[in-house]
């Protein structure tokens, strides 16, 4: 039986939902919020909750719904610091960094890439995220994509088969035998173990004709689509992602008014990564253009060994209100409700009676905390399911009574 749990004296809740409190993040002050059987039951004043079994006295913090980060890479082996300090220094960033990473997951063992996995994950819901996809991508052998994906298995329900990350060494001279073997035996082979089929459509990845191809074969097999597009330059991707039904359109740094235009329509998710901007000090995406003209957003952290090694989404959020120009509201809800529609999940990202109870409470008075204070680690609880999946030693003021 699972008891209910109440979190009482919450100085600021996000609900994300407009219908229990004030503005587009229906944000209730002065608040408390009931969970049972891991679904919230309550929100609203705590003279008017049901009764509840434990409880944690939030004094007077923020609270918001766990982050939902619908962009990592987790599944890998091996360390490109090397390389991260190279570009530092002036080296451009070319897609193909991409397989010194391959060489080293196959490479590795299953152990190994489980523990990898595992370790981001654990690292990922200390600083509150409650839901996360993550992709297969540094195989690209059929062996290889498909243990990648039982190791992803493991962490997340939110699986992406992304065999078409880059054309592997072995292919370079032959890619259209890469793409037929993706298409093919790989696809076969990875589909059943996948919730979604991405693929890298950029120069020094794979084209337009060759993507379109692979996203057709990935909804054949009944996965749903999302397209790294646009990140390094302008190009097809966007407008593939619309075409093809796709979900979300990910990094999407280089639009024009076309592409934009194409996402609405589409109603494709825009998936900003501007931690990715930040480690390869390239130019940021128009969150800015993005929100203006209507286009659903959402902030990932894009993990991964090469072009973002981080997992903190509180950073991205920082990120994309000074680079992106976002609103710290709009910025916010990129990370919860907007994770959730790229992954289109209605039970995560909103902390409504019927949602999932994942929730974050921050060691802070107000959610602008979060861009306010870069680089500071203001999480102190983690709830996930309604149980404290994590607790700071070192912001533990927020009673469990
Ligand atoms: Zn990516």
């Amino acid at each position: 039986m699972s008891l209910a749990l109440l979190v009482d004296g919450i100085g600021e809740l996000v609900t994300n939902d407009p219908s229990l409190g004030e503005g587009p993040l229906g944000i209730v002050t002065k608040a408390c919020l009931v969970a049972e059987n891991g679904r919230v039951v309550f929100v609203g004043p705590a003279d008017r909750a049901p009764p509840a079994d434990k409880r944690i006295a939030a004094h007077g913090r923020c609270v918001l719904p766990g982050f939902v980060d619908s962009h990592t890479h987790l599944v890998f082996a091996g360390d490109r610091s090397e390389e991260f300090e190279a570009r530092m220094l002036g080296r451009p960033y070319s897609a193909g960094g991409i397989n010194s990473t391959v060489a080293s997951t196959r490479a590795g063992s299953n152990a190994e890439l489980s523990d990898v996995a595992a370790r981001l994950v654990d690292e990922a819901l200390r600083q509150g995220t409650t839901t996360l996809e993550t992709k297969s991508g540094y195989g690209l052998t059929v062996d290889d994509e498909e243990r990648s994906l039982r190791v992803a298995a493991d962490v997340t329900d939110e699986v992406t088969f992304l065999g078409a990350h880059v054309v592997p060494t072995e292919y370079s001279g032959d890619p259209g035998a890469y793409v037929a073997l993706v298409t093919g035996e790989m696809l076969e082979r990875c589909a059943p173990l996948a919730k979604w089929c991405d693929v890298y459509c950029e120069e020094g990845a794979f084209d337009a004709d060759e993507a379109r191809e692979i996203l057709a074969a990935g909804a054949d097999k009944g996965l749903g689509l999302r397209v790294h597009a646009n990140q390094l330059g302008y190009g097809p991707g966007a407008r593939l992602a619309a075409e093809t039904g796709a979900t979300s359109a990910d990094h999407v740094t280089y639009l024009d008014n076309k592409d934009i235009a194409a996402l609405l329509d589409a109603n494709v998710v825009a998936t900003l990564i501007p931690a990715a901007e930040f480690s390869t000090r390239s130019r940021y995406a128009d969150g800015r253009a993005l929100a203006d003209a209507g286009v659903s957003v959402a902030l990932a952290s894009g993990c991964n060994p090469g072009t973002s090694y981080t997992t903190s989404i509180p950073f991205t959020i920082a990120l994309a209100v000074r680079e992106c120009g976002l609103s710290v509201d709009e910025a916010i809800a990129a990370a919860t409700s907007g994770g959730a529609r790229a992954l289109l999940r209605d039970d995560v990202g909103t902390l409504s009676p019927g949602k999932r109870a994942d929730l974050v409470i921050l060691d802070a008075p107000s959610r602008v905390h979060l861009a306010y204070r870069p680089g500071v680690d203001l999480v102190a609880t983690v709830v996930r399911g309604g149980e404290v999946a994590f607790q700071s030693p070192a912001r533990k003021d927020a009673g469990r009574g």
